[in-house]
C-alpha cells in the first residue's frame, strides 16, 4: 500500500497531526521535533502520544518520521554548538519512545571548512554518544543538496558515516529527491543508474524514507530550493517514477514542498489518482 504524506505542524501534538494526515487523505507525516531554528522542546505529552498510538493503529498510519531542527550540527567548529546538537539529538530521541518503532531523520551536518573528512568523524563521533542499543527509533542519515560545507551529499559520505557508527543498525538513510537533483544525480533521466549506485555504496536496504519534492534548480545546482510537484525540474512524471519504482514503492513518502495544507492536500490528491 502508498504511504504517502506531507511535513505537519507538530505544535497541537501527535493526535492532531494524526487527524490533520488522515483528513488531507494521507497516511504517514513528518513533524519537527522542536522549532526547527533550534530551542528547547515542549514537555512530552505522554496521554496525547498514547492516544495517537491507538489512533495510528486504528487509522492505519503505519511509520511517523521525526525531524530533527536545521540548527543541529554535530560537526561544527563551535564545541558549544555540536554540545547543543548532542544533548538536543539525545532528548529528541528519548522523548520518541513515546511513540517507538519510528523514523528520525536529520541532516547530517556543515563542517564550515574543516573539511569532510573531519567532519565525519565528528558526526559519528555524535552519533556514537547518543544511539542506545534499547532505542527503537531508527535515525536517518538525509542525503543532501552539498550548499555551502554540507556534508552528506555524495553517498560516499553517508557511508563513510554509517562505517563509523558502532550500533549501525539504528541506522538508515532518507533519500531527499530534490537535494538528490541538486547534488548531481540524475534521477530524472536515470533512476536505476543512480539507485543502482546508492546500492553500491551504501545499500538500498538502508533507504527507509523518501522525500519528495520538486526543485528550483538544474541538476547539479547544489541549491536546495525544493518546488511545488510539476512546477519545477523534476517534473510529476519524475516524482512518479520514484514513487513507482520496484526498491522504492514500499518506503514511506513524505511532500516538503512550499505548500500550505490545503495545497499539501492537492498534491497527495493528485499523486495518488496518478500513482
Ligand atoms: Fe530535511
Ligand atoms: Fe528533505
Ligand atoms: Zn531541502
Amino acid at each position: 500500500m502508498l504511504k504517502i504524506g506531507c511535513h505537519l505542524s507538530a505544535s497541537a501534538g501527535f493526535m492532531h497531526m494524526g487527524k490533520e494526515i488522515v483528513s488531507i487523505g494521507g497516511n504517514t507525516f513528518q513533524f519537527f521535533t522542536r522549532n526547527p531554528r533550534g530551542g528547547s522542546a515542549k514537555p512530552l505529552d505522554e496521554a496525547d502520544a498514547a492516544a495517537f498510538r491507538r489512533f495510528a493503529e486504528e487509522n492505519g498510519i503505519p511509520v511517523i518520521l521525526a525531524h530533527a531542527p536545521y540548527t543541529l550540527n554535530g560537526c561544527s567548529a563551535d564545541p558549544g554548538i555540536r554540545d547543543f546538537a548532542t544533548r538536543t539529538m539525545a532528548d529528541d530521541l528519548a522523548r520518541m519512545e513515546a511513540v517507538p518503532g519510528n523514523l528520525y531523520n536529520f541532516h547530517p551536518g556543515s563542517h564550515v571548512g574543516q573539511g569532510i573528512e573531519a567532519g565525519i568523524e565528528m558526526i559519528a563521533g555524535m552519533l556514537n554518544t547518543i544511539l542506545k542499543a534499547e532505542q527503537r527509533t531508527t535515525v536517518l542519515l538525509e542525503t543532501m543538496a552539498g550548499k555551502g560545507s554540507e556534508v552528506g551529499s555524495r553517498f560516499e559520505e553517508l557511508r563513510e558515516i554509517l562505517d563509523r557508527v558502532v550500533l549501525s543498525e539504528k541506522m538508515g538513510v532518507c533519500m531527499d529527491t530534490c537535494h538528490v537533483n541538486d547534488a548531481g544525480y540524475d534521477i530524472v533521466n536515470d533512476l536505476d543508474g543512480v539507485l543502482t549506485a546508492f546500492d553500491k555504496v551504501i545499500g538500498l536496504e538502508r533507504l527507509k524514507a523518501v522525500h519528495i519534492n520538486d526543485s528550483k534548480n538544474p541538476l547539479g545546482a547544489r541549491k536546495d530550493r525544493h518546488e511545488k510537484i510539476g512546477e519545477g525540474t523534476i517534473g510529476t512524471e519524475g516524482i512518479l517514477r520514484v514513487m513507482r519504482h520496484e526498491a522504492l514503492r514500499e518506503l514511506p513518502f513524505y511532500l516538503e514542498t512550499p505548500n500550505e495544507l490545503d495545497g499539501y492536500e492537492r498534491e497527495i490528491r493528485m499523486l495518488k489518482e496518478l500513482y
